[in-house]
């Protein structure tokens, strides 16, 4: 298929918001295509170029691709910039530029999107020195042969934005109805693969029973099991009757597989950061037994005391002089699940699971089985919870002994009870430089939660406290990549982290398109374990509000 004709079909369902719309008219698309074409295309219309657990990346940022655009054209970075204030969106500005450019061959190669793929491979392989002047070069090319139409979705691709309101459960609900299987069934290959590329390709060639064959695998990582929000003890009690309490660690979540001579961890994103934690991969190694996949949290534990979960992050970030911070930050992993040994084992209950768990993990400095117990006692609840918070964690996991591993649910059978009170995760979309001794920082930057039927998202305040000199200076390292344009003093961001804030209370507010603004709101931390689509939701905000007013 031509790069043209997916360009185009974009462009068709661009407008359309009705969901059922664009699942009839993805489906329609996507039914004949052959296995390449099918695949590349459900990964391209989400945005997505490789799922996130695979190593590769392409690797090409924004001020990169502004090179390669003033190549083609001609057009400096200050004139693009002030087109994509014009236009909003650097996919548009692609679109216009390539329109407005002089020719310099006659006969364009018409591009395939096997094609694209192919460089988009290329690209991604190339690392070290000299490997930004060869992307350049690449997409120079790739640019050079683009109509003004490619251009727009080629850009798009690149950025991670198709801004087509397409996410994974509408292309999850296209595959369903092209093929004629059940939704709930690509769903769980889904959370087992965690390829949509692939889950399609099964689903044409094999159909139901082609699905219902996919089995948990060694070294492809599974979606995460999740948790609600408990009110109370009681509820916990009420929903489960015996209820398996452990410590709510504050960490991050890993998991971990281990087989076949090979140790893979993915973070909670199911991004590989086996590299970052060389010592976690030696003990695992020694202390568990082969042919495993674990689920626990790792933190970080100086003195006895865990340090705050930034540096968790910190060292999920590294990639180089990692054994410098195995020193400065060491870190611990608490195993609380096991999803596969020799086979799957997330249909067994949890309490079964742990007997297996248990049986797997010699417990060594750094690797621990996380404590549990099983429990219908309020007080004995309160005890384990008081327990962990005075250890320097969070609060309590209040999980249902007898329920399966169900990847990728947020349900009741895992409850979670904090001890402070709920903060938002909300999507940093802008910022502005400080003044003075700040003015090369970022130190101010603007939040959004996500409209969960436009997928849009909505204002609701700027956070400029709770930031620590070095929390800004790292920041400004992370954001200055991701500065789509200024504007003065105030930056625009590709929409990429997420904040965790705190703030004493949320105002409905004409100020934000959201409707509501916080009021004193606190940074907490950046959350790069999670992802835009875990960030809190427009409705999210409105039932906070209302839970507050319900409170006052
Ligand atoms: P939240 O990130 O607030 O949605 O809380 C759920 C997260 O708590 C999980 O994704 C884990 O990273 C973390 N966690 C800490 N301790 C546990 C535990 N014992 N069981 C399950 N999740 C845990």
């Amino acid at each position: 298929m031509l790069f043209k004709e997916f360009a185009e079909f974009c462009e068709s369902i661009e407008g359309i918001s009705s969901t059922l719309e664009l699942i009839a008219r993805i489906s329609n698309f996507i039914k004949d295509l052959e296995d390449l074409d099918l695949y590349n295309v459900v990964l391209f219309i989400m945005g997505k170029i490789y799922p996130p657990w695979e190593e590769r990346e392409l690797g090409v940022g924004i001020g990169l691709l502004y090179e390669v655009l003033e190549n083609v054209s001609g057009v400096k970075r200050e004139k693009i910039e002030d087109m994509i204030r014009e236009l909003g969106d650097l996919g548009l500005v692609s679109e216009k530029i390539i329109a407005g450019r002089v020719m310099l061959t006659l006969e364009a190669e018409e591009l395939s999107i096997r094609r694209v793929r192919e460089i988009f491979d290329e690209v991604s392989s190339l690392v070290g020195e000299g490997s930004r002047k060869r992307k350049i070069l690449l997409l120079t090319g790739l640019y050079g042969n683009s109509s003004p139409i490619e251009a727009k979705y080629l850009t798009r691709l690149i950025m991670n934005e198709m801004r087509l309101g397409v996410g994974e459960g509408i292309v999850r609900d296209a595959i369903a109805k092209a093929f004629d299987v059940d939704e709930e069934l690509v769903e769980r290959a889904y959370m087992i693969t965690n390829d949509l590329g692939r889950v399609a390709v099964i689903a044409k060639n094999s159909g139901k029973g082609g699905l219902e064959g996919i089995r948990i695998e060694l070294h492809t990582p599974v979606r995460m099991m999740l948790a609600q929000v408990a009110e109370s003890f009681e509820e916990a009690i009420e929903e489960m009757g015996e209820v398996a309490v452990e410590w709510k660690f504050d960490g991050s979540r890993v998991q971990i597989h281990h087989g076949n001579g090979e140790i893979k961890v993915y973070s909670r994103r199911l991004e590989n950061v086996t590299n970052a934690l060389p010592e976690i991969v030696e003990e695992i190694k020694k202390f568990v037994r082969e042919g495993v996949i674990l689920d626990g949290e790792v933190i970080a534990v100086k003195d006895g005391k865990p340090m705050p979960f930034q540096h968790v992050l910190r060292r999920f970030r590294r990639k180089h002089g990692v054994s410098k911070m195995v020193e400065k930050i060491p870190l611990q992993f608490h195993a609380f699940d096991i999803l596969y040994m020799n086979g799957e084992l997330i249909d067994k209950p949890l309490i079964e699971r742990r007997r297996i768990l248990e049986s797997t993990i010699s417990e060594s400095e750094r690797i621990k089985i996380a404590k549990q117990v099983i429990t219908k006692d309020k007080e004995e609840i309160e005890r384990v919870f008081n327990e962990a918070i005075t250890a320097g964690h969070e609060g309590v996991m209040l999980k249902n002994p007898r329920s399966p591993y169900i990847p990728g649910k947020r349900g009741k059978n895992w409850l979670k009870l904090k001890s402070v009170m709920e903060t938002l995760d909300l999507v940093v979309v802008g910022g502005e430089w400080g003044e003075g001794k700040r003015s090369h920082l970022l130190s101010s930057y603007e939040l959004a939660c996500v409209d969960e039927t436009s997928g849009k998202l909505l204002k609701v305040g700027k956070v400029a406290t709770g930031f620590t000199d070095e929390d800004l200076e790292e920041l400004t390292e992370i954001f200055k990549q991701t500065i789509v344009f200024h504007e003065g003093k105030r930056v625009e961001f590709q929409p990429r982290y997420i904040f965790e804030i705190a703030y004493q209370e949320i105002q409905k507010s004409p100020k934000y398109e959201s409707g509501y603004a916080l009021r004193f709101p606190r940074f907490i931390r950046i959350r790069e374990d999670k992802d835009l689509s875990e960030a809190d939701t427009l409705s999210r905000v409105e039932e906070l509000y209302l839970m507050q007013s319900k409170k006052a």
